[in-house]
């Protein structure tokens, strides 16, 4: 997606080799227009799909997760992260590492909002190692569901997460997908 790439190398800020900063229209200020067409480019894709739910996990692959849901009047599912299991029966919860924070917190979903029949869209902003989306895929997986699509807004594809979820057999569309990263450096793949 052109004007994403665009947007990375103007207002893109690589903290080091790992980590990108993107607060300018996406992490903490965000660019609706931008976003609408983010949700434009996955509706596209995923068009085919049969999707019955758009999932993601709070809080910074809301607002591209919304306008996916919004223009293919889906609704818009957002995982929770607690600090701690809730033991009663109605949420499906696991275990999932944070990439940015380096701490554990528990991915928790509400039984009311997954059935067996759903077909899920998972839309994060970034995919790193894939630690995020594979504790939403064990959830859908707990549920008797079908994570059907997984759409990322930055890849960062010398980070092993695309390839775990490959290996699982997921179907996964990056918008903008990254080489190398280096202080002040961000190359593409393309
Ligand atoms: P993963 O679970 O794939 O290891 O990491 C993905 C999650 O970590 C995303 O939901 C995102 O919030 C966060 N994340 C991973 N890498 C970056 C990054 O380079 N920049 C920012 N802003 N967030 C990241």
């Amino acid at each position: 997606m052109k004007s994403l790439k665009k947007r990375i190398i103007e207002e893109g800020h690589a903290l080091n080799k790992d980590v990108l900063k993107v607060d300018s229209f996406l992490n903490h200020q965000v660019d609706a227009n931008l976003m609408y067409e983010v949700g434009t480019y996955f509706k596209d894709y995923f068009k085919e799909h049969g999707i019955t739910k758009v999932f993601t996990i709070e809080s910074s692959g809301i607002a591209p997760a919304a306008m996916a849901a919004l223009q293919m009047d889906l609704k818009l599912i957002i995982l929770k992260k607690q600090n701690s299991k809730i033991l009663k029966g109605e949420v499906y919860q696991t275990t999932v590492h944070s990439f940015t924070k380096d701490t554990d917190y528990e991915l928790t979903l509400s039984k009311k909002y997954i059935g067996k029949d759903d077909k899920v869209l998972l839309i994060d902003d970034f995919l790193a190692n894939g630690e995020a989306a594979m504790g939403v895929a064990r959830i859908i997986e707990e549920a008797g569901a079908k994570l059907s699509g997984i759409g990322i807004v930055i890849e960062k594809s010398f980070q092993p997460g695309r390839k775990i979820l490959e290996n699982k057999g997921y179907d996964i569309y990056s918008l903008a997908r990254i080489a190398r990263l280096d202080k002040n450096v961000v190359e593409f793949l393309d």
